[in-house]
Formats: structure tokens, sequence, C-alpha cells
């Protein structure tokens, strides 16, 4: 017999499921939520929301050096990590209880700890209760993997351990090749640490376009920052306070800190999911529909756990359409195609659409665009950066497929980029749009230089 009966019952309190149960108890529904850790989940605690924090605080230090060609006599600064991370965390607390002041103004009732599935309409909490749920909505999330096991692997910490050390490690080696590692070596590298960055791959953002890729890459190296690819760590060996880090070509590498951002796995472990007949994809993901329902006609998934975009505003979308669908009479399908994204590297790139690639493999004519230039700033500063901009595209229909963007600004200029791209403009609207002077943007409407032009030849 269950304890209490609910109409929707959220397992998992991110993104996903917070903006689930929030527009569904709107709509009516009697919800509850269960949240093991901590409310609002990977982006509000441990990823999106700390991180810009970090990066703030990271870029600052060139915002230092910039200064001094613009007339300020800035004295030496010094950086305190306690008081960052400190900093940091009173805000994290703050949004969490934002959050749940939210869900409880809204009636969701929330339970903290462990949910787990007993059948297809039973939970099971912590505490040995069990709700009955006419529908079950599954917002688990990921959670950081580590790869195989090598020696050693028990020091190396993920971006859930980063938020939390106790001092800034003045070398650090970060493996993985993805946007969050990327994003981390260039956080320490602002801060002052020696960084390492070694991924197995030809090179780093694999998935972003191939010129976005080695202007990154050229960028972070000429900051300082080791990149090493074509390799892997293959043992970590304390020694005192410090590791040696033994990579896969046998050179070593001493630090104080050895962190693995090499990938996220969709958080199903110990859910039962197999045993209540939820079909799992091939990519480790809950398989759902185009309305979140998985292979159980009563139970959805949605976000991070579905392994499909794995982005916050992606969660957030995918959680308010399930409760508009279910419980708003809307039946309201998630679109995850050109969803915008950046990467909060130095300098932070933004894209959306095609990859140049890409758009080569699916489109008959392609005609790329594209600009590097330094930035105005820099003229004063002398800082040696260079911003790039790309556009892809379709060269039968005109249309934008593709912005791709490495230089300051570039996540806000991708936002606004994505309606264009959303809305099917052609390079002829770009052309037509006036200028805003004198900003880095402008480049973007004042590209007329193709810079190359692919043609499919038929096939014999
Ligand atoms: C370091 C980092 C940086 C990131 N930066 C960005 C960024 O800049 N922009 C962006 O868009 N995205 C970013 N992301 C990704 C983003 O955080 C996720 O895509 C988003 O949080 C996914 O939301 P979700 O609701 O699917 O899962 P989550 O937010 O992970 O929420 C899942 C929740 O479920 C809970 N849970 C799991 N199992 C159970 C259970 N059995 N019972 C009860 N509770 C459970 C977890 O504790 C967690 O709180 C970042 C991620 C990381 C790790």
């Amino acid at each position: 017999m269950a304890d209490q009966q609910v109409d929707l019952f959220v397992i998992g309190a991110g993104s996903g499921g917070v903006r689930a149960a929030r527009v569904a108890s709107h709509y009516g529904a009697r919800v509850m939520i269960a949240e093991e850790y901590r409310v609002g989940g990977t982006c509000v605690i441990r990823g999106c929301v700390p991180k810009k924090l970090l990066v703030y605080a990271s870029r600052l230090s060139d915002e230092f050096e910039d200064a001094e060609g613009y007339g300020w006599n800035v004295p030496e600064p010094t950086f305190h990590w306690p008081t960052l991370t400190a900093n940091v965390a009173r805000e994290v607390a703050r949004l969490e209880a934002a959050y749940t002041t939210t869900l409880e103004r809204l009636k969701v009732t929330l339970v903290k700890g462990r949910a787990v599935l007993e059948d297809a309409h039973t939970i099971r909490l912590a505490d040995g209760a069990r709700v009955c749920a006419e529908t079950i909505l599954i917002a688990t999330g990921a959670w950081p993997h580590y790869g195989p096991k090598i020696p050693g692997l028990e020091h190396a910490i993920s971006s859930n351990e980063a938020f939390h050390l106790r001092e800034l490690p003045r070398r650090i080696v970060i493996q993985g090749g993805g946007y969050i590692s990327v994003e981390f070596a260039n956080i320490f590298a602002g801060l002052g640490s020696e960084v390492t960055l070694v991924y197995r791959g030809q090179n780093i953002l694999r998935g972003f376009d191939d010129d976005i890729r080695e202007h990154l890459r050229s960028e972070m190296t000429r900051r300082g920052i080791t990149i090493i690819c074509g390799h892997m760590v293959a043992a970590i060996e304390r020694r005192g306070t410090e590791f040696l880090i033994r990579l896969s070509d046998n050179r070593t590498i001493t630090a104080d800190k050895v962190m693995f951002a090499i990938g996220r796995r969709p958080n199903v472990m110990g859910m039962a999911l197999e045993r209540l007949g939820i079909e799992l994809a091939e990519h480790g993901g809950i398989a759902v529909d185009a309305y979140s329902r998985s292979s159980v006609a009563n139970i959805y998934a949605v976000g991070d756990v579905t392994n499909r975009v794995n982005l916050t505003p992606v969660a957030i979308r995918e959680g308010h359409a399930f409760a508009d669908t279910l419980y708003g009479g809307k039946p309201t399908p998630v679109d995850h195609i050109n969803v915008p994204t950046a990467v909060f590297s130095e300098p932070e790139i933004g894209v959306v659409g095609l990859t140049e690639a890409q758009a080569r493999q699916r489109l008959n004519k392609v005609d790329i665009y594209k600009t590097s230039f330094r930035p105005m700033k820099a003229t004063l500063s002398g800082r040696d950066t260079r911003i790039f901009m790309k556009l892809v595209v379709d060269g039968t229909s005109d249309q934008v497929v593709g912005c791709h963007i490495a230089g300051s600004c570039a996540a806000e200029l991708i936002q606004v980029l994505g309606i264009a791209v959303k809305m099917k403009a052609t390079k002829a609207d770009f052309d037509a749009t006036m200028a805003v002077h004198p900003t880095a943007g402008e480049e973007l409407v004042t590209i007329r230089e193709k810079t190359v032009s692919y043609g499919r030849v038929a096939a014999e």
C-alpha cells in the first residue's frame, strides 16, 4: 500500500525536474519532487552558475594587465582563492534557497533523499515510504565518469570537486577535450595556475567547427596553457603533497592536482529501469520520443538523463514542454535543431547550426565566409589575440546554416544570432542589416568576400 498518492512524481530537482514540477503544479497537478543532494541540480550547484563565477574571476587577471595601456596604474594584484570559493558557495546557497522557496510557493511537495522506482506507478523514498503516482518523470541528470581504471585513478578529481579545493593548485593537469575541461583549463590558467591539458583525440572540442578548434587551441597555447593531444593519462602516483602523472607515451608531469573531465554519463544506475521495461538508447540515456515519453507509457524523462543535448536551457525546455503536454492541454514536442551554445573559454566560443564539415556532408552547395581580426581593445592594451568569425551558408538557398565565433562576447552574440538562424535568415538578410559601430559583431554583417565555395560534383 502506498503511503501517499500524487498525479506527478519527479525524481531529481535539477533544471529539468524543477521546471516540470513548477509548471505541472501551476496547471493544478498534485506534484511531489525528490532530490538526493541539493535543490537546483548540476547547473546551480556544481555546473553553469559556479563555473561562470569562476570564469569572471579568472578573466580579471587580463583586465588588470590590459588596464596599463589605457593609462591605469594597477599595483601588482594578488588573488585569494578561499575568498572566491566562499563567495561562490554563498551565491550557490542563495540560489538553492530561492529554488526551494519557489517550489514551496507553488505547492510542490519536496522530499529530500534518494527516490527509486519500485514499479511503473510506485516510488520508494529514502525513509522507506511509498508514493503512488499516475505519472513519473525521471530527471536525474548525469554524472562525471573517469574512463578505464588506471593506477592511481582515486587521486583524480572531477569538476564536482574543483569548486571545493582548499587552495588554488599551483600546477594542474586536466584530462579531457570537451567544453568542461577547456573551460577549467582557462579558469585555472587565468587565476595563475600552470595548466596542462591532456586529450586523447587529435584536437580539443570534438564536434565543433575545425577552424574554431584550431583557433582556440592556438589562443590557449599562446596564453601559456600546455595542450597535449593524442595521449592519455596512464597512471597517477602520489609523491608527498604532489602527484607524478605518467602519460601514455611515458612522459611524466608533476602537478598538485589532477582533474578528469572526459565526459558525463546519464544517471540511470540503481534505477531498476530494465526491470520496468524502460529502454535505454544506444548512447546510454533513457530513450524517449519527441514528448519525452519513455517506452513505458506513464514514465517520462527529461534533461541529461536522456542524453539528447546536455545543456541547462534544453533540460528546462524539455521539462516545460512535458508539463504543457500532460497538464496544460498543449502537446509540445521539443525541437533540438539549431541549439546555440557557448564555451566560456578564453577566448569565448559561441556557435549555432552546422559546422563547415557537416554542411559539406548535407548540402549540395556550401559557401564559407571567414574573418579573423585583432579586437579594437587589443590595440592599446597590446594583447596578442585575435577574434575569429565564420558563417556557413547554404549556397543554393543563401540561408545561413551555421555561425561560429571565437572572441569576447561570443556567447552573447550567439544568443541573438541563434534567433536569425532559427528564423532561416539568409546571407542577404545579414548583409541588409546595418552594422553597429565600433563593435566586433559588425563583422558579421559586413563580411562580403566568400572565403571558399564548395559544390557537390554529381556522381558519374
Ligand atoms: C561543470 C559543468 C558546467 C556546465 N556548464 C554549462 C553551461 O555553461 N551551460 C549549460 O547550458 N549547461 C552547462 N552544464 C550542463 C548543465 O548543468 C546540465 O545540462 C543540466 O544541469 C541538466 O539538468 P538536468 O535537470 O537534466 O539534471 P541535473 O541538473 O543534473 O539534476 C538532476 C538532479 O537529480 C538528482 N538525483 C539524481 N538521482 C536521484 C534520485 N534517484 N533521487 C533523487 N534525486 C536524484 C541529482 O542530485 C540532481 O540534483 C554544465 C555542467 C557541468 C558539470
